[in-house]
C-alpha cells in the first residue's frame, strides 16, 4: 500500500487532499500542528527522524500561510513566518524523505503554489515570492530526480472556498472574486485534490516539472 505525507490535512485543501487519498485507499499520513509544527525547525527534524526510515512514496506539500500586507506594513515575524512555513518547511521534509523514494525507484511530490505565482496581486509580496519559490524546488527536483522515477510537480489553486479565502475575503468580496471567474464561481477543495491525486497516482508515469494551475480560467482573462 502506497504511503502518503500530507501537510495541513486539517482542513480546506490538505483536508480534501487527504479524503480523496483515503478513498482511494492509500495509507496517509497527515500530521497535526502538535505531530509536526511547520514554524518549529526541531518538530521537522523529530518528525523526519521518526518516519525517516519507511518513508513515504507521496508528498504533498500543501500547508500554507498567507498574510496579505503592502510592503511598507508587513512586519519582520509576517516575513519570517510566511518563508518558513510555505518554503522553508517543503524543503527541509523533502530533504529528509527523496533517500527512501530513491531507494525504492519511486515518488511522487505535490507542492502547492497559487496562482500568484502565475499573475499578480498587491499585497502578495512576500507570498507571491514563497509560491514562485517552491515551482524553483519543483523545477529543480524535477531534474533532480527524474532519474529515479520520482516525478515532481506544482498545482497552483486559484480562489478556492476555504477558512483561508473567507479569513482574507468578506462576503461581498468573494462575490464579486466569483463574478470575475470564467467560471463564475471559486473552486471546490475537492476540485483541487482531484487534480493532485491524478499526479500521484500510477497513472502519471511521466508528467514532471510542471506547474498545473487549477483556477476556472482566471488567470486567462
Ligand atoms: P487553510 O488556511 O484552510 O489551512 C491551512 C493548513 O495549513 C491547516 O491545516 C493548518 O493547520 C496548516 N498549517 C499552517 N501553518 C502550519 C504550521 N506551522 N505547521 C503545521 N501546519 C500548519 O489553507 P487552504 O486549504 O486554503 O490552503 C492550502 C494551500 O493552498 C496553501 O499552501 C495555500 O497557500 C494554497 N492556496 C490556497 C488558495 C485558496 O484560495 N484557499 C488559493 C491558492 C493557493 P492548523 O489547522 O493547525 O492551523
Amino acid at each position: 500500500m502506497k504511503k502518503v505525507l500530507v501537510t495541513g490535512g486539517s482542513r480546506g485543501i490538505g483536508k480534501a487532499i487527504t479524503e480523496k487519498f483515503l478513498e482511494h485507499g492509500y495509507e496517509v499520513a497527515a500530521p497535526t500542528r502538535q505531530e509536526l509544527d511547520l514554524l518549529d525547525s526541531e518538530s521537522i527534524e523529530k518528525y523526519v527522524q521518526a518516519h525517516k526510515e519507511d518513508g513515504f512514496d507521496i508528498i504533498v506539500n500543501n500547508a500554507g500561510i498567507n498574510d496579505i500586507h503592502e510592503i511598507e506594513n508587513i512586519t519582520d515575524e509576517e516575513i519570517e513566518r510566511m518563508i518558513a512555513t510555505n518554503l522553508v518547511a517543503p524543503i527541509k521534509l523533502l530533504r529528509g524523505f527523496t533517500e527512501s523514494m530513491k531507494q525504492k525507484k519511486y515518488g511522487r511530490i505535490v507542492n502547492i503554489g497559487s496562482i500568484w505565482a502565475v499573475v499578480s496581486k498587491g499585497g502578495r509580496c512576500v507570498y507571491s515570492a514563497t509560491k514562485n519559490g517552491i515551482h524553483g524546488v519543483t523545477n529543480t527536483l524535477a531534474v533532480e530526480l527524474a532519474a529515479d522515477n520520482i516525478l515532481v510537480n506544482t498545482v497552483c489553486p486559484g480562489f478556492t472556498m476555504t477558512e483561508l479565502t473567507v479569513k482574507n475575503n468578506t462576503p461581498e468580496e468573494i462575490a464579486q472574486i466569483s463574478a470575475n471567474i470564467p467560471m463564475q464561481r471559486m473552486a471546490r477543495p475537492e476540485e483541487i485534490a482531484e487534480v493532485v491525486y491524478f499526479l500521484c497516482s500510477e497513472q502519471n508515469t511521466y508528467l514532471t516539472g510542471q506547474k498545473i494551475t487549477v483556477d476556472g480560467g482566471y488567470t486567462e482573462r
